[in-house]
């Protein structure tokens, strides 16, 4: 039976959430006391407007039709190396989405992770996963995007989230689309939705240019849903060597439809790509002897990746709006900003009026490329 992938347009969010679930079956999934876990992506603290998480409206929903059905709906994420997963989750209002919907929350420790040994792996033999992914049933919630390393993440780029720290580097280190299409021969989830309602192009994942696209999609069939996605993204997925090599199914019953866009690639060249492949190399031993991830590291300093930084000539009005949205104290009477302190969520650049806060690494100013 081919798989079937649903492609729905979601500009009236809370029916569109509906009806996609309806018709997917979603009640026949989960029954009175199953847990259920739902895998959001919260890589960064920049929000679901920013396209570069998931929409905690679309959580809050399957949370509340889970309870509905009597399951116990579960969120687990980790955040990308460099951030602070507590500290993204406050800056998100994960928690506070959470009590309001009953929606239970797992930020992993050490013990929650159990060795699986990949039997069908051919780059990553063993890894590190997240427990909960074996012991309930797993809602995927990728956001669609671009990303500077893998080219987009999709469904099986978005279960990175459920390994440790040190899983995660050793798939960097030994090849990062191999290891992905290898990590997703053991962790099938349930159902995976993709919120496509707000995506990113460009130099994805965290810091490319939010696109408005309005669709949600989804699928049981993880492949054939991340081959879809690449069609409406306006990528080859035979270009994208996770999909390639995950040997997606060629015939995809597709329900619903799409305008297929043009979504912006990444700049960013093999030779970045080489550097970053050497920087979790180096934060094997760096993480081990300081105790900071080598990548945070460099951030910290101010001198290295994406961050901001303030022109405030003649031109700026004194209103203080950048520091009075700075959830960190990191912007100084003297309109400096203490990179030790910035988590670079761009509150600031998003608040200025009068657009003198820059930043280094961002694709595009643009916030949003197809909004009128
Ligand atoms: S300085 Fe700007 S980017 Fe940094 S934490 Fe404050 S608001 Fe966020
Ligand atoms: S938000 Fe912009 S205009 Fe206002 S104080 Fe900050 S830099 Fe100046």
């Amino acid at each position: 039976m081919k798989p079937i992938v649903y492609a729905h347009s979601a500009a009236d969010f809370a029916s569109s959430v509906d009806k996609l679930l309806n018709d997917i079956g979603f009640d026949a999934m989960f029954s009175a006391g199953d847990t259920v876990v739902l895998k959001p992506n919260f890589v960064a603290p920049r929000d679901n407007s920013a396209g570069a998480t998931t929409s905690l409206a679309l959580i809050e929903r399957l949370a509340r039709r889970l309870r509905s059905l009597g399951a116990i709906p579960v969120l687990t994420e980790v955040s990308g190396m460099e951030f602070d997963t507590r500290q993204v989750f406050g800056f998100l209002g994960v928690d506070e989405m959470a009590k309001a919907c009953g929606l239970e929350i797992l930020i992993p420790t050490e013990a929650d992770y159990v060795r699986v040994f990949l039997t069908r792996g051919k780059a990553l033999k063993q890894a590190r996963i997240n427990r909960l992914a074996f012991e309930a049933k797993l809602i995927n919630l990728p956001v669609l995007k671009t990303h500077v390393i893998t080219g987009v993440t999709t469904g099986m780029k978005n279960l990175m989230g459920l390994v440790d720290n040190r899983t995660r580097k050793q798939m960097h280190i030994r090849g990062i689309h191999q290891c992905i299409a290898d990590l997703a021969t053991v962790i099938q989830p349930t159902l995976t939705i993709c919120d496509a309602t707000r995506s990113m192009e460009g130099d994805g994942a965290v810091y490319g240019t939010a696109r408005k696209t309005d669709m949600l999609f989804a699928s049981t069939d993880q492949r054939a849903l991340d081959r879809v996605l690449c069609d409406f993204m306006g990528v080859d997925w035979r270009s994208i060597g996770y999909i390639r090599r995950s040997l997606p199914p060629a015939d995809i019953d597709l329900r619903g439809g799409f305008t297929p866009q043009r979504f912006v690639m990444p700049r960013q060249g093999a030779i970045y790509r080489l550097f970053y492949r050497a920087m979790y190399l180096v934060d094997m031993v760096w993480e081990p002897l300081f105790h900071i991830h080598f990548n945070e590291f460099l951030y910290k300093t101010g001198r290295f990746g994406t961050h901001p930084f303030i022109l405030a000539d003649s031109e700026c009005a004194a209103c203080r709006r950048c520091i009075e949205v700075c959830p960190t104290d990191a912007i100084h009477g003297d309109w400096s900003i203490d990179p030790k302190r910035c988590l670079r969520c761009l509150r600031c650049y998003d608040a200025c009026p009068r657009g003198l806060i820059h930043v280094k690494g961002f694709s595009n100013p643009e916030r949003y490329t197809n909004e009128t």
